[in-house]
């Protein structure tokens, strides 16, 4: 029988969410051989297949994030939300009470170490959007492993319980970083 497939995004995050999934350890053997990690930040393939369960780390910030969230929704059966960001717009969403231009300004033109700084503008890069939103804000989420990052363990837990037909619901000892 065919292992099921897996994809994971990255969309505005740090990466912490997908590197506390690679710190499973020696897990990561047994996932390997229950399924196939088609497209992702640790495989570098760029297109989406058909999936049975899509993973989302990172907030979506810009049209390139809600483009990527919105691919991988369309082709995946179940949505998985890992961190904070992804959950509930985390540390990215910090920016969501100033304006987006201030916010680019601030970034790009007034930091201290900034020296003739300037917003770049191109059709080639992505457009900030005028709020960071977690994931469940642009597409339906099935569900979601918070944390900043989620610990290992919280991974592989609930990737474990979707392999067994369950929709995880984090015990309250997960909902923390230990
Ligand atoms: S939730 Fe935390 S670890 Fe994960 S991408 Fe966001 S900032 Fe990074």
């Amino acid at each position: 029988m065919a292992k099921p497939k897996i994809a994971t995004a990255w969309m505005a995050g740090c990466a912490g969410c997908h590197m506390s999934f690679l710190d499973i350890d020696e897990r990561i053997l047994d996932v390997v051989k229950l399924v196939d990690i088609t497209t992702s930040p640790i495989t570098d393939f760029k297109h989406f297949e058909d999936v049975d369960i899509g993973i989302v780390e990172g907030t979506v910030n810009t049209t390139k994030d809600e483009e990527v969230l919105r691919d991988l929704r369309a082709h995946c059966k179940i949505l998985m939300a890992w961190g904070d960001c992804a959950c509930f717009g985390g540390i990215v969403a910090s920016r969501n009470p100033f304006d987006k231009t201030d916010c680019l300004r601030r970034g790009y033109i007034e930091t201290e170490s900034t020296v003739h700084g300037k917003i770049p503008s191109s059709d080639e890069i992505p457009r900030l959007l005028d709020k960071a939103k977690p994931a469940n804000h642009v597409v339906k989420v099935d569900c979601f492993v918070p944390g900043c990052p989620p610990n290992a363990d919280s991974i592989y837990y609930a990737l474990v319980e979707l392999l067994n037909g369950r929709i995880p619901v984090l015990p309250a000892n997960m909902m923390r970083f230990d």
